[in-house]
Formats: C-alpha cells, structure tokens, sequence
C-alpha cells in the first residue's frame, strides 16, 4: 500500500506518491493558481490521478492523503484557519479533498508535517519524542511526542520561533518583542554579521562580500569563521548562543529524545550541531544527570514537504 503526500505553497504544489520506506516513486508539481480553494483541489485531484497512472497504481492502492499546508491549521478538522501565503481563510480542506478523491484526508501545517517526516522516514527515525527547528527567514517547527504529532486544541501549534529570548528585546512580527526567531533566523544571522562588520572594518567578511552589507547572507559568518577570521568566529559563537539557549529552553520543557534543525542555517550540518552540543554541555543540559538530546539535521531536504505530508498518513497505521 502507498502513501499520497500533498505540498501546497504559494507558487506550487507538489504531490508525490510515497511507499512504505519514505521513497517517493512519483511526484510532480502544479501551479498554485489565484482560484478559489475548492477548484484548487480539483487539480489536486486530477494531479493524484495521474500520478498514480504513471506508475500502475490506482486509489485502490492508497491508504490516505496527507496535505502539508502553510498556515494556521486546525488538524482535527481539516480546516485551513487563515494562509497569509495562499490567502485561504476557513477552508474546509479535508471534506473538500475527500469529496474529491475518495479517499480519506489528514492536514497539517507544513513545518509541523516536515518535522513528523523526519520522525518517520527521516534522520530521527531512532528517536520518539523529537522537536525539530526550521532556521529560515524565520523559525519554524514542529513537536512530536511518542511518534505522534502534537497538533494542540486547535491548531497554531509548535510557534517555537516565538518563545521569549531577550524580555523587551528586538520587536517581532507576533506583536512581542525578544522573540526566539529574532535571534536565531537566517534574518536574524544576516543582522549579526552586518552589526559585527559594521564595528570591524579590517574583517575578512568585508572582502568575502566585495564591500558590499547587502551581499551578506545566511553562510558568509559561517564560511569565514571555517577560515579563521575573528570577527566571522565571534559572529558565529554569538548565533550558536543564541540558537543553544532555545534548545536549552526545549530540552527543559520536553526533554525530548532529539531536537532537529531544518532550513537554510542547518546546512551548515556538524559544523553546527557539533557547536550547539559544546554549548549545552557547558550549559547544564545533562542537568542533574537528566538525559541528553541528540541534536541533528534534517535529510529530508527538497523532498520534505511531500513526504512530511505523506508521513501524516503513515503515522496512523
Ligand atoms: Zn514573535
């Protein structure tokens, strides 16, 4: 039997047809139109279709459809609450695709799919209670306790970019201010590295950017400290801090069995989690002999949305 898994986002979406190990044996990608949801899945429906088609499969061979969606998701129900990036508010998406389809539906919001995905299929696959960070633009994320996504009274769960890391400190786009995401996103990475070169005309980074702030991005601190160069080293320490302290706050609350980083920033891979571990070392993590979390990056990567949505589906049976 076969997993279908469904990734909406603002420009695309992908589905993929996942077998009982996480491999995808088909996917393809249809474009997010400015239509009205309901006609959106429609061609979801008819991307499904041929997707199975293509590989001798039909809706017989499919235990359940899992949709990843950006937004504020009430997972119980189906229903997409509000999508700034889709512009769908109260969207009954479940009823909506089972009518469809045939086939029964499960929707989550896409960081918390991605995390259940590296649960099941992906590197945390040993592990059962896991909480994973997204270090993009922003921070994202997911929980999952006892291999079971945790979706909360009604959605608008696993917001771990917005738990407080500075009281009164830098301004978030929540409404409160010193939030996690201001401190540890790529964006917040990017803002560091700028401050640092600001105060430090001889670094390295200057030329590593042709003299020019707006080139900086999430990899120049990280590229440069492999290099040697103190400022980049103290820009990177500083982040790792920041990123440690979160964690730190995550294994308190859940003491889980791993915390996992996604986005942009976890391709730095070992480089960082190797620093973040040195941090929680010093930084009682093993906290009266409390049991220590394994910290890891994701390997879903490009795939992740499909088959974190896929992982929706599996994870019931
Ligand atoms: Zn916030």
């Amino acid at each position: 039997m076969y997993y279908v898994g469904v990734d909406i986002g603002g420009t695309t979406i992908k589905a993929g047809i996942v077998d009982s190990s996480g491999a995808i044996l088909a996917k393809s990608a249809i474009i997010t139109e400015k239509i009205a949801p309901e006609k959106q899945m429609e061609k979801v429906g008819e991307q499904i279709l041929k997707l199975l088609q293509s590989s001798n499969l039909s809706f017989d061979d499919v235990l359940g459809i899992g949709v990843g969606c950006p937004g504020a998701i009430n997972g119980k129900r189906g229903i997409v609450g509000y999508s700034s990036n889709l512009k769908w508010t109260d969207f009954h998406l479940k009823e909506t695709l089972e009518r469809v389809t045939g086939k029964s539906v499960r929707v989550a919001n896409d960081a918390d799919a991605a995390t259940l995905g590296e649960v099941i299929f992906g590197v945390a696959k040993d592990y059962n209670t896991v909480i994973m960070l997204t270090l993009g633009t922003g921070v994202g994320g997911g929980i999952v306790i006892d291999k079971k996504l945790y979706e909360g009274t009604n959605g608008m769960v696993g917001e771990l970019g917005h738990i407080t890391l500075r009281a009164n400190g830098l301004p978030c786009g929540c409404g409160r201010k010193g939030c996690f995401e201001q401190y540890a996103s790529a964006t917040a990475l990017i803002r560091i590295t700028k401050e640092a070169m600001l105060k430090n005309k001889n670094s390295a980074l200057w030329q590593a950017v042709d003299n020019d702030l707006e080139k900086v991005d999430g990899k120049t601190a990280f590229a440069l400290a492999k290099q040697g160069d103190k400022t980049a080293i103290k820009v990177v320490d500083k982040y790792v801090s920041y990123l440690s302290e979160g964690c730190l706050d995550y294994c308190n609350i859940f003491r889980p069995d791993a915390i996992v980083f996604g986005g942009g920033i976890s391709k730095e891979g070992k480089y960082l989690t190797d620093k973040v571990v040195d941090y929680l070392e010093k930084y009682e993590y093993g906290y009266r002999g409390t049991p220590k979390t394994a910290i890891l990056t994701a390997t879903l990567k490009n795939d992740a949305g499909i088959i974190g949505a896929a992982s929706l589906v599996a994870e019931e049976f």
